[in-house]
C-alpha cells in the first residue's frame, strides 16, 4: 500500500484577505475604508518611523517623505485591486 504525500501548502495566513500595507521597516498598517483614517495612520507611522532612525535630521526628513510616498502608493494599489 502506498500513500501519497499531499504537498499542499497552507497560505491561509499569508493571504487572509485582510487589506494591509507594509512599511519597509516591516510594520503593517490595516487599510480601513476611510481615506481620512488612512492618512492619519500613515502620518502616525511616518512620525514613529522617523523617531526610530538614528540619522541626521535631514536624512529623517528624506526618509519620511519616501515612506509616506511608499505607503500611499501601496494603499491606492490595494484599493484599486479590490475595486
Ligand atoms: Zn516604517
Amino acid at each position: 500500500m502506498s500513500s501519497t504525500v499531499t504537498g499542499r501548502r497552507d497560505d491561509a495566513n499569508k493571504k487572509s484577505g485582510l487589506p494591509i500595507i507594509r512599511c519597509l521597516c516591516g510594520t503593517e498598517i490595516l487599510i480601513v475604508p476611510s481615506i481620512k483614517h488612512m492618512s492619519v495612520a500613515i502620518e502616525n507611522h511616518v512620525a514613529k518611523h522617523k523617531r526610530q532612525l538614528k540619522d541626521t535630521r535631514q536624512a529623517k526628513e528624506v526618509e519620511g517623505e519616501l515612506i509616506r510616498d511608499f505607503l500611499s502608493t501601496q494603499m491606492f494599489e490595494r484599493i484599486i485591486e479590490r475595486a
